[in-house]
């Protein structure tokens, strides 16, 4: 009986590592077209979650479901990845050395090699997916640009953009703005939240003042503590909550 506007529908998750609990009986529910900020003190556990969420860690126990009908603990990395989570980690990796259309055409989801996917002609459908792409990300005009020259800003939302050819329904996103102009992060928070409501959006955060640019008044936001969650809500509620400051407090 699970809510049909859950996507992401983590419960009773667990994973020990030597003993110590990364992931503490976890529940974590985001819905269909939601932007859902995770924050949390260092090893609270976040990356970890991410890992279960790709299968890039296999949880103890507990169940993890995206959408209705698929279990992600039954599916390794690449099929997680083509039944539609993206996964955006801090650095941006991009091909420096290609364009920035050309690091667009290399995301479809193509098993042709390198060469064969550059030299190809693209069809029409093609052609308009990294149109439409490029101007959600907003680098339209630097479409020719080597993507080593772009700014730092620039190249994570070119990673975004490449996440976003494989038409996922949920990305997950870690520390967007680390090392970003307060330009840039204005932007990256117009992007992502643009993002939402087509897609579900999950962004790992340590910059409060990006969180609450996330947030606004009524999204929510979860706060994790020593593997499962502390608190949840909207960032003024998680912000007066006395176990949320003490923990911060405590860092
Ligand atoms: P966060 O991303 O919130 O900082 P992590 O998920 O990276 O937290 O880590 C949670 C805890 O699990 C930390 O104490 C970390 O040292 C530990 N941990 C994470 N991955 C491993 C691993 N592969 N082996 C051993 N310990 C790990």
């Amino acid at each position: 009986n699970v809510d049909k506007d859950i996507l992401l529908y983590l419960e009773g998750l667990s994973v020990s590592f030597d003993g110590f609990k990364a992931i503490n009986e976890l529940n974590l529910y985001i819905r269909d077209g939601e932007l859902r900020c995770i924050i949390g003190p260092n090893g609270a556990g976040k990356t970890t979650m991410m890992d279960i969420i790709t299968g890039k860690t296999q949880p103890d126990s507990g169940s993890a479901w995206f959408g209705q009908t698929i279990n992600l603990l039954e599916l390794d990395e690449p099929a997680i990845a083509q039944a539609g989570i993206g996964r955006k980690f801090q650095k941006p990796t991009v091909f420096e050395f290609l364009s920035v259309e050309e690091n667009l055409i290399l995301a479809m989801p193509d098993e042709r090699s390198v060469i064969s996917l550059l030299l190809a002609k693209l069809n029409g459908e093609q052609r308009d997916r990294i149109e439409e792409v490029l101007i959600q990300v907003g680098l339209k005009e630097q479409a020719l640009i080597r993507a080593g020259s772009l700014s730092h800003g620039q190249k994570q939302w070119l990673e975004i953009g490449m996440l976003l050819m494989q038409k996922p329904r949920l990305l997950l996103v870690d520390e967007p703005v680390a090392g970003m102009t307060h330009q840039e992060m204005d932007r990256t928070a117009e992007l992502l939240i643009s993002l939402s409501g087509s897609h579900s959006v999950v962004v790992v955060e340590h910059d409060m003042d990006f969180v609450r640019q996330l947030a606004g008044k009524d999204r929510t936001v979860t706060v994790l503590h020593q593997g499962s969650v502390l608190a949840e809500g909207s960032m003024d509620q998680v912000q007066n909550n006395r176990k949320v400051i003490e923990v911060y407090l405590g860092e």
